[in-house]
């Protein structure tokens, strides 16, 4: 019987992982089944619980169950515990392993596919929430010069910063401080949920002067407020989270069936033109 995984979230329905996983599968040649799980909004743990019952390998994890997946788990990676959160999760007997491969995927797809540099560079990262933290530590491990955060409400920034210090050159702002530091990013990221209302963070005009990449983390929005307002300032490179998608998925594929598929065919064929 072949071996089973699922993706699961709610709502579920538009979840692009069934198709990454068996375009993987097929590419690699492994035998397994990959479906996706509408999970109830009171009751993950007993979903996962039949899940596994019934023989299941491993599962990935989107909006909004990653804190209780994290809470499901027996054993944490350092990521999972760094990010606070699970996207992944693997089944071995009575062991329930958490991992997130968001962060990874981005910078993957960042420094490998996109081939921008972030050592020794200056990023801006925008958003506290559960992607911006879960980008923190692979950030910081490219050694940028200097990774500014930015968020609408200041705490969370701080409390990241905080706990984040020991590992790399990590300043805290608020919007309206942002157009006071020294312009001259040459990465800036998107990693708020603005763009999925259609909303643009209140940046000042000078973000984007001089920067290579401007990164949104959403996707399959095509040319967002942030991506606009990227191109009107002359940034060339633009990109959307498609990428970081298929990365992180890449990253569980290898996690759970030991080979990493090849990853340039399929994030090509889920690409939405920026227009
Ligand atoms: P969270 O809800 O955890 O965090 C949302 C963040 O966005 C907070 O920092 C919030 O600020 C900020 N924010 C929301 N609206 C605005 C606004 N109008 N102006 C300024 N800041 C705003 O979301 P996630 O971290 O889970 O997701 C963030 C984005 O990343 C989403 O677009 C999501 O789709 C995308 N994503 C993409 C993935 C991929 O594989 N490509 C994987 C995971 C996420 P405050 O703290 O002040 O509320």
């Amino acid at each position: 019987m072949s071996d089973r995984y699922a993706v699961i979230g709610n709502p579920i329905g538009f979840s692009k992982s069934p198709l990454i996983h068996g375009t993987f599968a097929r590419m690699t040649g492994q035998d397994l089944v990959y479906e996706a799980i509408e999970g109830p909004l009171n009751g993950f743990n007993e979903r996962v619980d039949q899940f596994r019952t019934e023989g299941a390998k491993g599962l990935n994890i989107t909006a909004p169950f990653k804190l209780d997946a994290f809470a499901y788990a027996n054993e944490l990676s350092e990521s999972a515990k760094r990010a606070g959160a699970a996207n992944c999760l693997k089944f071995d007997g009575d062991r329930i392993v958490a991992e997130n491969f968001d962060g990874i995927g981005l910078v993957r797809d960042i420094t490998v596919n996109l081939g921008v540099k972030m050592t020794g560079r200056r990023v801006l990262m925008l958003g506290a929430g559960g992607a911006a933290r879960g980008a923190l530590l692979p950030f910081l491990r490219q050694e940028p010069s200097e990774l500014v955060l930015v968020n609408r409400t200041l705490s969370k920034a701080v409390a990241l910063a905080e706990e984040f210090a020991g590992f790399g050159p990590l300043i805290v702002s608020g919007y309206a401080e942002l157009a006071d530091l020294a312009e001259g990013y040459d990465v800036v990221v998107n990693a708020t949920s603005a763009s999925l209302r259609g909303e643009l963070p209140p940046l000042p005009g000078n973000v984007f002067r001089g920067a290579e990449l401007a990164y949104e983390l959403a996707y399959g929005k095509g040319l967002t407020p942030f991506l606009q307002a990227a191109r009107a300032e002359g940034v060339a490179k633009l990109a959307d989270g498609v990428g970081m998608l298929v990365e992180q998925a890449a990253e569980a594929f290898a996690w759970w069936r030991g080979v990493r598929p090849s990853t340039a065919q399929v994030i090509a064929e889920l690409t939405v033109p920026l227009s």
